[in-house]
């Protein structure tokens, strides 16, 4: 039997109500299939903040690295507003992003069609929308020094932040959205702005570059980071798999996340280099959406986002691509019998809660798995 090690990392806010759900569906599948998880739990964000005093510590590190895949809720909220920058719950994202090396961030939108009409764009704009977009997580902007504040001779403050890429840096986020786009509809928009900015020549270069002398298989264009946005909301079924640095990414995939009707939908995965002995690659899977402070504790959260990135996980890191399937069928399958948690409503329709939607979305996999 293949036994799979996990690292779930709840986090803050709704992040641990959606990891219960995720709880449940590994548990069955422990009682059942022949593929079995062991499974490690650990605090991350503003949890870990208030037990050690820090956002990841050393010892939960040490089992990211040991997992072969983490699952990870949300982390943030108001009451850690005001933590030293350095120990902020984000930081223990970041550490975990940057010390796994998780440079490819996969973002798939996709409307599914009982939810098309909670999309705020019109039902046949979005109808069976289905793109990826493959964000580049590690480098660019937000890594980029100096990254400074600085107080000038007249007083005036400065603020700087640098935005940077290497050939090397677009080449391996290049590969990964060409290998995607292969598996998919073959097509690769490479969104940038080369137009004002030079890492923008340089990205357009190299991933046209990468293009000739590997995937010249797959359908490539080139587009204007700003332009891809106004497309996006404007007729976004004419992409496939959309490849951009770390901030356009960041902001298009919120863009695309719309699209779908709620991020309480969109699952995510972030990969790093593929190991050359074994192949595998270091990864981690979180919902888009954040620790939702304003409706934390509640039972309003959406679980689909945290189940479809278990989806993902198994996809992605372990080889269970039937078990996947399952988990995205059963999904579409309780959309389409109308339940609804309360940020896919719409006004005036009838949310279950967070419990009650984990529940019928594991009902629905033992269903189909007879
Ligand atoms: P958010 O994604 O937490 O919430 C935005 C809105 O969407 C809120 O109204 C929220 O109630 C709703 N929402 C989000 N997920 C939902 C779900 N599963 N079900 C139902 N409704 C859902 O973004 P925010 O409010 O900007 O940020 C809140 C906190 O989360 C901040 O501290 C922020 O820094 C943090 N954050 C963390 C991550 C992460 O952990 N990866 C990502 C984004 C934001």
């Amino acid at each position: 039997m293949a036994t799979h090690k996990l690292l779930l990392l709840p986090g803050d806010g709704i992040g641990t109500e959606i990891m219960v759900e995720v709880k449940k569906v590994i548990d069955w599948f422990n009682s059942q299939s022949s593929h079995s998880f062991e499974l490690e739990n650990d605090l991350v964000g503003g949890a870990a903040y208030d037990a050690h005093g820090e956002a990841i510590t050393d010892a939960a590190m040490d089992l990211a690295q040991a997992a072969d895949a983490i699952v990870f809720g949300a982390v943030g909220g108001p009451k850690w507003d005001t933590v030293p920058y350095d120990k902020r719950p984000e930081a223990g994202l970041l550490r975990l992003r940057k010390d796994l090396g998780l440079f490819a961030n996969l973002r798939p939108a996709i409307c599914y069609p009982a939810l098309a009409d909670a999309s705020s764009l019109k039902r046949d704009i979005v109808e069976g929308l289905d793109i990826l977009i493959v964000r580049e997580l590690t480098g660019g902007v937000y890594f980029g020094e100096p990254k400074e504040i600085v107080t000038l001779e007249n007083g005036e403050k400065r603020a700087v932040d640098t935005q940077l890429y290497t050939t090397g840096e677009i080449e391996r986020i290049a590969r990964v959205a060409f290998d995607m786009a292969r598996t998919r509809s073959n097509k690769v928009s490479s969104s940038e702005k080369n137009n004002v900015m030079k890492s923008g020549v340089l990205w357009k270069q190299v991933v046209s570059d990468v293009h000739q002398a590997e995937y010249s298989d797959v359908e490539l264009d080139h587009i204007l980071a700003d332009n891809c946005g106004m497309q996006l909301v404007r007729r976004p079924k004419q992409f496939d798999v959309i490849v951009c640095d770390n901030l356009f990414g960041d902001m298009l995939s919120d863009v695309a996340a719309m699209l779908t009707g709620s991020l309480g939908m969109l699952p995510s995965a972030s990969l790093g280099e593929p190991d050359p002995a074994t192949g595998k690659r270091k990864a981690m899977y979180e919902p888009v959406h954040g620790s939702a402070p304003d409706i934390a504790g509640q039972g309003l959260a959406n679980p689909i986002a945290m189940i479809a990135s278990l989806a993902m996980t198994m996809r992605y890191s372990l080889g269970m691509v039937e078990e996947a399937t399952m988990v995205e069928t059963a999904i579409a399958n309780v959309l389409a019998d109308g339940l609804r948690t309360g940020d896919i409503a719409g006004a005036g329709g009838n949310a279950v809660s967070t419990d009650e939607m984990g529940s019928a979305i594991l009902s629905q996999i033992q269903k189909i798995a007879g």
